[in-house]
């Protein structure tokens, strides 16, 4: 057998293995190459680099389930604006003007040195030049599902080249077919966004390429109600009836569906993104979260585009879960902490196809999980590490971050990516928007 490549003693273990709460006390993690070759009691193993994660809690890494990176350049730029006019007066004409790959380039570092702060390993992003969101997040080392954007309308990647957003989707096809973190794969935008016809073009690329789908489902209660009068049908009937969610789906959103939709979802195993933020910040609505687990969907959390959140952290994101969804209920034992946690890693990864792979820390798993300092004030004393996590945490605590077995942060520093250089080609992103804004 050969020797352990790095080793973490525990002092505590959240695996998220178990549909139970559950911690355990001094434990031991072995990884070797990209994956988990041990879980167990502490019992004095060996390794050649060995971690003492002393008072702290060591979890899966979050799975961010929906986000579009590189509008994270945009993040600020607009709030507190009327929904259509932060869209159609700011976003829209912007994405259209600016777009092009060195925009998102940047945008994606600069989410990527982000995302491996806040502690997150996994990423579903969608957006426009994927081919070069997919070279930014490999570097970086995250694991990520690229989604190609695909809509009718002129997206940035296809204004001078019609058909672009497919033959994007052939290269990055082709790159990551057998890559072990980059995962191809198409976002039809959304259903007020995709003809019938483009959707069962993607559909049919989906099932002979085995590609998930990526699309934002009923976030609206308007585009639920465009749907029954353009279609006489709910976004996710219309979906259905396509044929679309015989392939493998993941729908972002899901704000407005009726208990029918969510039977239909339930059978063709199609996933759910919840993006409670994003929901509450654009008052999209709050989505049935109770019902969906009553229906069996697998549910991970998103926190969508840093334009609507603001930020791309899953700490933020599990704590407004939890409480969006006592408030709504009318009852505050609805939800536990635990149950977010479980949407923010292993059911994220279930949702996005993944969970066979990661999600949860196993033996045969791909090594992604972080470290999490208990020490400081707001997280002491620490009576329940899961309440502490959910409800106490901001996402800053995070210490080392560990994705494919490679660490990507430790102790405050970044082991693939230059934050300086980073942070300064985005203020001349900055200066560009605000340039063309004026303009
Ligand atoms: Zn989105």
């Amino acid at each position: 057998m050969p020797e352990t490549d790095l080793g973490i003693r525990c002092d505590y273990l959240i695996t998220m293995s178990s549909d139970q709460p559950q911690v355990q006390r001094d434990q031991f993690i072995g990884i070797t190459g990209s994956k988990i070759t041990e879980v167990g009691p502490w019992k004095n193993q060996s390794a050649s680099t060995f971690v003492h994660a002393r008072n702290r809690a060591v979890l899966p890494g979050m799975v961010n389930g929906h986000s579009h990176l590189a509008m994270t350049l945009f993040k600020g730029l607009a709030d507190d604006l009327p929904f259509q006019k932060w869209l159609h007066d700011y976003i829209l004409p912007l994405e259209s003007k600016l777009v092009n790959p060195d925009f998102v380039k940047t945008g994606t570092e600069l989410a990527a040195l982000e995302l491996i702060r806040f502690g997150v390993t996994t990423v579903c992003d969608s957006y426009f030049h994927m081919d070069v969101a997919g070279n930014a997040l490999d570097r970086a080392g995250l694991r990520a599902i690229i989604s190609e954007c695909i809509t009718d309308f002129p997206a940035p990647d296809k204004r001078e080249d019609p058909g672009g957003d497919f033959r994007i989707l052939d290269q990055i096809k082709e790159r990551y077919s057998k890559h072990e973190t980059i995962t191809a794969s198409l976002a039809p935008h959304a259903p007020y966004s995709v003809s019938d016809d483009l959707f069962r073009k993607s559909a049919e690329y989906s099932r002979k390429h085995g590609m998930l789908m990526n699309i934002h489902v009923s976030e609206t209660a308007f585009e639920v109600q465009q749907s029954l009068e353009k279609y006489k049908k709910t976004p996710v009937a219309r979906l259905h009836d396509l044929g679309v969610m015989n392939s493998p789906c993941v729908f972002a959103h899901c704000v407005h569906l009726t208990n029918e939709d969510m039977s239909l979802m339930a059978k063709c195993n199609t996933g759910v993104i919840h993006n409670p933020e994003s929901n509450m910040k654009l008052s999209a609505g709050t989505a049935p979260v109770i019902q969906m687990l009553k229906h069996k969907l697998n549910v991970g959390l998103g926190t969508d585009g840093a334009a609507s959140n603001n930020n791309l952290g899953m700490f933020h994101e599990m704590d407004t879960a939890a409480k969006l969804q006592k408030l709504a209920g009318h009852d505050n034992s609805i939800i536990t902490a635990y149950e977010v946690l479980r949407f923010a890693t292993l059911g994220g990864a279930c949702a996005l196809g993944l969970g066979d792979k990661i999600g949860s820390i196993e033996s045969g798993k791909f090594a992604d999980l972080i470290i999490v300092d208990l020490s400081e004030a707001h997280m002491q004393p620490v009576h329940n590490v899961l309440s502490q996590l959910v409800y106490s945490a901001s996402g800053q605590e995070v210490c080392t971050v560990i994705c494919n077995g490679q660490i990507l942060f430790d102790a405050g520093d970044y082991k693939t990516l230059e934050p300086e250089a980073i942070i300064k080609n985005s203020q001349r992103w900055r200066d560009n928007i605000q340039k063309s804004l004026g303009q």
